[in-house]
């Protein structure tokens, strides 16, 4: 995503970043991640999983300081709202949607029949009314929208979802299904950028106290297409996206782990958001990758826990 390496002035040492093995092998041998026969599709070690919850506990308290309301959201969201969204514009190559069997007994035994002759089986099952939630935020908006006028002082959301991304990869920072956390602000371009400012200080401070050396960068998202090219120029001109990035596979191309999106009011006109005096709203929010970040711990501070830097562990368990 970047044309030069950050520069990495952060932790105490120079990540300890080697490429003598695949980093994903290294994850399955010691258990940490456990394979499934699928690229980007993993189970979670106990200890990975407790890595995640004290890492939001932490993020959890900026929330609360904040008096974000906390939603959580399931990995599914309407398939209508999707269509309205223009993800499948932007995204069409990472959306995911969820399609069943709705036919007869004389279908069913051609579906077991083109399953047992190893051929395409996917005419038996239609689309549901779900597609897979692709970001943290994107279930959010429509239900802002439903409840009326965006208040004088704004809204604050801590939300989470697994989300989906079809792009199946041997790094494994890029998962198909990954957990975002996400802090979204709704209100007036003052308050959306200053909220946005605030974690794009908060962020550094929070990756450094875990020792993990990151650099903030302009980012764009992957648009698809030859239109796409336009949108990501437009995108990194006007400065709306910043990443947080950590050497986690490689020091020369750093992972993006938190991700500080200002949205102006696309979505506030998009899903008819409107402030108490008329205007529409804008928006930004600001996301955590859970996986990539415990990724990036492991990495940089070995495969067991138990043996962190103490200075680390404190910061996480207290
Ligand atoms: P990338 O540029 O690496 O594809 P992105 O800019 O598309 O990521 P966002 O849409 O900003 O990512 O998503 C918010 C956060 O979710 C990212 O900062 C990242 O930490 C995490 N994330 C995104 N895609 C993946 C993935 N495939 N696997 C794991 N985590 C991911
Ligand atoms: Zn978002």
């Amino acid at each position: 995503m970047n044309a030069r390496p950050p520069a990495f002035q952060a932790a105490a040492e120079a990540p300890s970043v080697s490429t003598a093995k695949p980093f994903l092998d290294e994850l399955f041998e010691d258990g940490v991640l456990i394979p499934s026969g699928v690229d980007g599709l993993y189970g979670r070690s106990g200890a990975f999983e407790e890595v995640i919850d004290r890492f939001e506990t932490l993020v959890e308290r900026f929330s609360k300081e904040d008096g974000a309301v906390k939603i959580h959201f399931p990995p599914a969201m309407p398939r209508v709202n999707m269509e309205k969204s223009g993800y499948l514009k932007s995204f069409p190559q990472l959306a995911g949607s969820v399609h069943s069997f709705m036919g007869n007994d004389m279908d069913h035994c051609r579906l077991i029949a083109a399953i047992a002759e190893g051929a395409d089986w996917s005419e038996f099952q239609k689309p549901t009314d779900l597609v897979l939630t692709p970001a943290a935020c994107y279930p959010l908006y429509p239900t802002v929208a439903a409840k009326g006028a965006v208040p004088a002082e704004g809204l604050l959301f801590d939300l989470k979802s697994y989300c989906f991304r079809h792009e199946p990869s041997k790094e494994p920072t890029r998962m198909q299904f990954f957990r975002m956390r996400e802090n979204v602000c709704i209100g007036t371009a003052e308050q959306v950028t200053e909220f946005r400012e605030r974690w794009l200080a908060r962020g550094p401070e929070l990756l450094r106290s875990l020792d993990l050396p990151c650099v903030l960068d302009v980012a764009n998202d992957p648009f698809f297409g030859r239109g796409g090219k336009l949108m990501a120029r437009n995108q990194r001109d006007q400065q709306l996206k910043f990443e947080l990035l950590v050497p986690v596979n490689s020091v020369e191309n750093p992972t993006a782990c938190l991700s500080f999106n200002y949205h102006q009011d696309h979505f506030g006109t998009l899903w008819g958001m409107t402030r108490e005096d008329g205007e529409k709203a804008h928006s930004a929010c600001v996301g955590f990758g859970l996986e990539r970040i415990a990724l990036a711990l492991f990495r940089q501070h070995g495969s067991d826990p138990a043996t962190w830097p103490e200075a680390v562990r404190k910061v996480l368990w207290g």
